[in-house]
């Protein structure tokens, strides 16, 4: 597989998932903007690492929920770089709780962040690969998001909607040679798993029939794969990177 002379953006791509996903890519030879919104230094840790593997890497603060603050940074990517192949949404936040004690806010966000934030990227680069009549992006979904899960209604739903918007966008772009595809992780040992005590990590591997947490480069390597064009002929699919947790 060669992503030579491509350009791939990724949100969230300052650490966990994103980070591996942006260092899959580059190491396949694609240039790399990178879109964080939190820690600085993360972020530059993160663009030193792509960037050291030789190819031109950018990194642009964008709250991907915000609809202006997405079109500046979509603008300024494509000003930069001079044209977008892959968009890889996967900024993601959880705020978990049983729908009794939920805030309304904490709904919002999640939904704001998770499902809104990839509509506006998905929205602002849609009418460039239109044009292009080529293009690649992938959403980060969940297996949460086909299974549900106490705790997670706010996260579930924003999920749930990312496979529903993969699959219509897909429908939507099919024609122009834009393939649109999701990936839906199961319990992955990033920074947001990271929080959970270890007692609940031992459980939940436990009970995966794999018998362990996935990695980052677990989920990076098939995004990498629906990113390239031997999944030319792949659109609207979702594919579940979980060890097989929810088969
Ligand atoms: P993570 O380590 O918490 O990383 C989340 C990333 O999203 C960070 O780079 C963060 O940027 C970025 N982000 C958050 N809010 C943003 C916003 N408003 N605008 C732009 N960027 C934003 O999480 P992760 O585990 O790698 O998760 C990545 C994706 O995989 C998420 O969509 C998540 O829902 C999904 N997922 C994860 C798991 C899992 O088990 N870890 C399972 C299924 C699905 P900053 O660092 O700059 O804040």
């Amino acid at each position: 597989m060669s992503l030579d002379n491509k350009t791939a953006v990724v949100t969230g791509g300052s650490r966990g998932i994103g980070e591996a996903v942006a260092l899959k890519l580059a190491g396949l030879g694609a240039n790399i903007a990178i879109v964080y919104v939190g820690d600085e230094n993360e972020g530059k840790a993160a663009k030193e690492k792509v960037e050291a593997l030789g190819v031109k890497t950018e990194l642009y603060y964008c709250d991907v929920s915000n609809f202006e603050d997405s079109k500046k940074t979509v603008d300024k990517i494509l000003e930069d770089f001079g044209s977008i192949d892959i968009l890889v949404n996967n900024a993601g936040i959880t705020r978990d709780n049983l729908v009794l004690k939920m805030e309304e806010k904490d709904f919002d966000a999640v939904i704001s962040v998770n499902l809104k934030g990839a509509f506006n990227m998905i929205k602002h680069t849609y009418s460039h690969f239109m044009r292009k009549r080529s293009g690649k992006i992938v959403n980060v979904a969940s297996v949460v998001g086909i299974n549900g899960n106490a705790g997670q209604a706010n996260y579930s739903a924003s999920k749930a909607g990312i496979i529903g918007m993969t699959k219509s966008v897909a429908k939507e772009l099919a024609g122009r040679g834009v393939t649109v595809n999701a990936v839906a992780p199961g319990f992955i040992d990033t920074s947001m798993t990271g929080v959970l005590p270890e007692k609940v990590r031992k459980e939940m591997s436990a009970g995966i029939p794999m018998k362990r947490i996935g990695l980052p480069e677990d989920v990076a390597n098939v995004i990498s794969f629906l990113c390239s064009e031997e999944s030319s002929y792949v659109t609207g699919e979702v594919i579940r990177v979980d060890g097989g947790m929810a088969m």
